[in-house]
């Protein structure tokens, strides 16, 4: 969070209705620029996970320095589009693709598709056969291995949702000369996220490398390998210990020294995450029987991490007075006792009116934002050099409703 100034964010404030999200696009560019040098020299392709937070802003940064996009809807591939970054560099991923979204992506030209299933792969051909065209797929393996990470977030397990075991993706390889209008030539692994955790990588990885010199030696081309994302970041100052980088970049380097295609990754909170803080004004203090409940303007419709997951965000009061320090509860003024942002946070005396940051909010907290309890989407801005821009505005009530109406149009079943 030292990237965010007290008094930048306070001036904010002041045009800005909070809650807000403030992003640094200084601290975005080093994530990038620090990935990028930790691969050179490799044909690597940066594909950042859209769903990371997919604002149109954070977008722009990312094709402006060369950066792809992986995603998993075609709200996704509108945004990306739209933000300028090329078809060709957009990888689409995710369990459920449906016959639109597969066409619609092969109209716009993505790069390729991360294929989960069985029943996935012969829909693509059917619909790629159906437009006359050639698509490009890899094939999603799920390396059983365990990520340590929060079960929520786990993908690489055998019994987690994703991908098909490598037994089932050798079948797939074998049988692929009946597939004419799916070029199947690549591998892709993805095995959970906020991974602070070096091993289950080096597992995952030599299981998809060892498949891929099989799937050579028996005569396959294999132009890429997907990698995935799932690099953790600091939530906990001092605790929390991330991969370094250049470990990491070791790791693949030596694990994939006998391969001479692209390699992909697909990073989603190592780019984002720590380059956003929600910025949130306590409403009131409330005194209960044992607990001293600080009720702020943000609530889990903005940030959903702490309910969803338990999650352990940074808080620090902007106010920068003295203050004794007191234990809080800093909750949100949603109806939920899972509205809860942190408790018995010890932290400088808040009173009503005093601004406090959120830290680590720049990934998973916008994009998993509703408006459950009719709360509107909060504004977004993006800082950058002593300015900020409002990357979103704060969604108006008219807008929140707009799309529902009363039931006066009926019609026959
Ligand atoms: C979510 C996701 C990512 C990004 O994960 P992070 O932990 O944010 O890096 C990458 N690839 C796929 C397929 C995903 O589902």
């Amino acid at each position: 969070m030292s990237n965010f100034h007290p008094g930048e964010l306070d001036a904010i404030a002041r045009h800005v209705h909070t809650p807000f999200y403030a992003y640094s696009a200084d601290m975005i560019r080093a994530r990038i620029a620090g990935l990028q040098n930790a691969f050179r020299g490799l044909d690597i392709r940066i594909c950042y996970a859209v769903k990371a937070n997919p604002n149109l802003a954070i977008l722009q940064l990312m094709a402006g320095h060369g950066v792809g996009a992986d995603i998993v809807s075609l709200g996704e591939m509108q945004r990306s589009l739209k933000a300028g970054i090329a078809a060709d560099r957009i990888v689409f991923s995710g369990v459920g693709k449906t016959a639109e979204e597969i066409d619609a992506a092969l109209a716009a030209g993505v790069w390729r598709f991360n294929v989960e299933s069985a029943d996935e792969l012969q829909l693509l051909q059917h619909v790629a056969q159906a437009r006359g065209a050639s698509a490009r797929a890899a094939v999603r393996i799920n390396p059983d291995v365990d990520a340590r990470t929060h079960a929520k977030i786990s993908t690489g397990k055998a019994e987690d949702k994703f991908g098909v075991s490598i037994d089932e993706a050798r079948r797939w390889f074998s049988r692929g000369a009946s597939l004419n209008h799916v070029r199947l030539d690549g591998l892709h692994a993805h095995i959970g996220s906020q991974i602070l955790d070096l091993e289950p990588f080096r597992m995952a990885l030599q299981r998809v490398e060892a498949f891929r010199r099989e799937l050579v030696e028996a005569g396959h081309a294999i132009a890429s390998v997907d990698i995935g994302g799932g690099l953790g970041v600091v939530y906990r100052p001092g605790i929390d210990r991330p991969i370094d980088i250049a470990d990491y970049a070791a790791l693949v380097r030596e694990t994939f020294a006998g391969f001479q295609g692209t390699l992909a990754l697909e990073p989603g909170r190592y780019l984002v995450g720590e380059a956003g803080v929600l910025v949130t004004r306590a409403i009131r203090v409330k005194h209960g029987t044992d607990r001293h409940f600080l009720v702020v303007d943000a609530a889990m419709n903005d940030l959903l991490r702490p309910s969803l997951y338990d999650a352990w965000h940074e808080i620090v009061p902007l106010h920068g007075r003295a203050e004794a320090e007191v234990a809080y509860d800093v909750v949100g003024p949603v109806c939920e006792t899972g509205d809860t942002f942190a408790q018995g946070r010890t932290m400088a005396r808040c009173e009503a009116g005093d601004l406090l940051m959120i830290g680590g909010a720049g990934a998973y907290g916008a994009s998993m934002g509703s408006t459950y309890n009719s709360r509107p989407l909060p504004a977004e801005v993006l800082l950058d050099d002593g300015r900020y821009a409002i990357v979103r505005r704060r969604q108006t009530l008219a807008e929140m409703m707009a799309g529902e109406q009363l039931a006066q149009a009926w019609h026959e079943t």
